[in-house]
């Protein structure tokens, strides 16, 4: 047997971001340009890891990726476990990371490894990042220990879970965190070292519907509800919205998110960027005692952005009554004790 063909099947994803961007015109700023051979191709150490298979999928800045193109990236990964990759590697823009992350987390029903990267650092950048986070990826991805966690993010180093990674700086090399919880697992000497057992997954079917929508307001000193109360006439089929501190809106949007929650599900999350929705502290009008009793839904840990991707999901599969129970596990939502 050849020496290639003991080497393990790995695919390559590509859909834009930092890590594939140049500058093309001088000038003009940076854009997606880099095709996934491109990126390979300033790789020489991954020769000799796996038989690598590349495909450029998207090239897009990662704000402009819709849930329909991912859910072609989802089929295009499936495929390639299928045809038998060991893992699969995507780079993306590191904007919308998270959410893609676990976007493809709810769905990834493999035990086989996806895992997203990307760069801060465009690819013409000194000191560009890109290439030592797909190194990394391509490291994790093959590591068996790396079976059964779902879609990793590996970015500076650290492998993060898609339900608590956040990118946390604009422009930081350090951008991503996974706050309260840390990171899975670390790279060392280029190889992963995993600090937590795998987490307790909830895979959902691919939605169906794909025509709906999810709201995503943030809660303001002093907002009018004008937005508000159009949302369910507007053909919305679920709101999330980014709370004061432990999940908190003003007396005036407590009242119209009780209306609303009569006709949609409302999830209300916190806007910190870190922590927790409290369940039984507050007790006034707008606080989180008040808005479950209005039968708005507490986001625990969850952030807002995700919060909204869980809903379209959901609802997207006609699981919306599993809302709760998806909310207790990945946002921890409900306190331990009761
Ligand atoms: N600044 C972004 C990045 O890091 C651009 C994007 O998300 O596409 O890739």
């Amino acid at each position: 047997m050849s020496a290639a063909k003991c080497l393990p099947l790995l695919a390559i994803g590509s859909l834009g971001g930092t890590v594939s961007m140049q500058v093309e015109t001088a000038g003009e700023g940076v854009t997606p340009s880099l095709s996934s051979e491109a990126l390979l191709a300033g790789l020489p150490q991954l020769e000799g890891l796996a038989l690598i298979s590349a495909e450029t999928l998207q090239l897009l800045p990662s704000a402009s990726l819709t849930f329909t193109q991912l859910l072609d990236v989802l089929q295009w990964a499936d495929a390639q476990v299928k045809k038998g990759a060991q893992g699969v590697v995507l780079t993306q823009g590191t904007d919308t990371l998270e959410e893609v992350a676990y976007f493809l987390d709810l769905l990834w029903p493999h035990d086989a490894p996806l895992v997203l990267t990307g760069a801060m650092r465009s690819a013409n950048q000194a000191g560009a990042d890109g290439p030592a986070n797909l190194l990394a990826s391509v490291q994790v991805a093959l590591a068996a220990e790396s079976r059964g966690r779902g879609v990793l993010v590996v970015i500076n180093d650290q492998v993060h879970a898609a339900v608590h990674v956040r990118k946390a700086d604009s422009l930081a090399m350090q951008a991503f965190t996974s706050s309260h919880f840390g990171p899975e697992g670390l790279l060392i000497e280029g190889r992963v070292c995993y600090l937590k057992p795998p987490r307790r997954r909830c895979v959902l079917p691919a939605p169906q519907r794909l025509d709906h929508r999810v709201a995503l307001l943030e809660a303001s000193l002093s907002a009018d509800t004008l937005l508000l109360e159009e949302v369910a006439r507007l053909g919305y089929e679920g709101l999330v919205i980014a709370g004061f501190g432990a999940g908190h809106v003003s007396q005036e949007w407590a009242r119209c998110l009780g209306q609303i929650s009569q006709w949609l599900p409302v999830v209300v999350a916190t806007r910190t960027g870190a922590g927790t929705t409290a369940s039984c502290t507050y007790g006034f009008n707008g606080g989180e005692m008040d808005l479950q009793r209005r039968g708005a839904r507490m986001a625990g840990f969850l952030c807002p952005r995700k919060c909204r991707v869980l809903l379209w999901v959901l609802i997207g599969c006609g699981r919306e009554a599993e809302l709760e129970r998806h909310l207790d596990v990945q946002g921890l939502a409900r306190p331990l004790h009761s």
